[in-house]
């Protein structure tokens, strides 16, 4: 089976500036290519897991998100030679405006659809891998894996006083 480092995106990969998909609002937070640089020597695979009710809220499209992602990923590639191995994406909101998205699902954080489909997919076992997120949603979810190792990661010196997650204001403190 394969370890992950599983990521959030918004807050995580890049600086979370509510609802991005333009190219130009993206900004990689510090130290994150060098851990994924360092996670892929390592054999993890890279697995982002992204809330993106912006587009069930008709903020941007599907096409949007992925025309972004593929942006993402060269960039990831023309810095450091490597870029996720995938992205999930859940475009759900129960609030939305858009019809098709507007519904109570599995898989928007804290649920956890998109990581069992990760998990099937990558044959992932979740004992040995990680996962980084600056939500208590994505805690959650990463809980309900059983995810070996669960950082909380924020500038802004919040800490949740929980045995299962170690809070980091650095990439950096990131151990694989
Ligand atoms: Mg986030
Ligand atoms: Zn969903």
């Amino acid at each position: 089976m394969n370890k992950a480092l599983f990521l959030d995106r918004d807050g995580v990969i890049n600086i979370d500036k509510k609802y991005i998909y333009k190219f130009n609002d993206l900004i990689f937070t510090d130290g994150i290519k060098e851990l994924i640089k360092s996670a892929k020597r390592k054999s993890y695979k890279i697995i982002c897991i992204t809330n993106q009710s912006g587009i069930a809220r008709g903020f941007y499209k599907e096409k949007d998100l992925k025309s972004f992602m593929n942006y993402l990923n060269q960039s990831l590639i023309s810095s450091i030679g490597y870029e996720l191995d995938r992205y999930y994406f859940c475009p759900h909101h129960p609030d939305g405006i858009i019809k098709e998205y507007s519904y109570i699902c599995d898989c928007r954080k804290p649920a956890t659809g998109l990581f069992k489909k990760a998990c099937n997919e990558f044959n992932i076992d979740c004992k040995k891998s990680i996962f980084i997120g600056d939500k208590l949603s994505d805690l959650q979810a990463a809980d309900s894996m059983n995810i070996k190792t669960i950082y909380f990661y924020s500038t802004a010196n919040i800490i949740y006083e929980n045995q299962r997650y170690i809070s980091i204001n650095n990439i950096e403190k990131v151990k694989l």
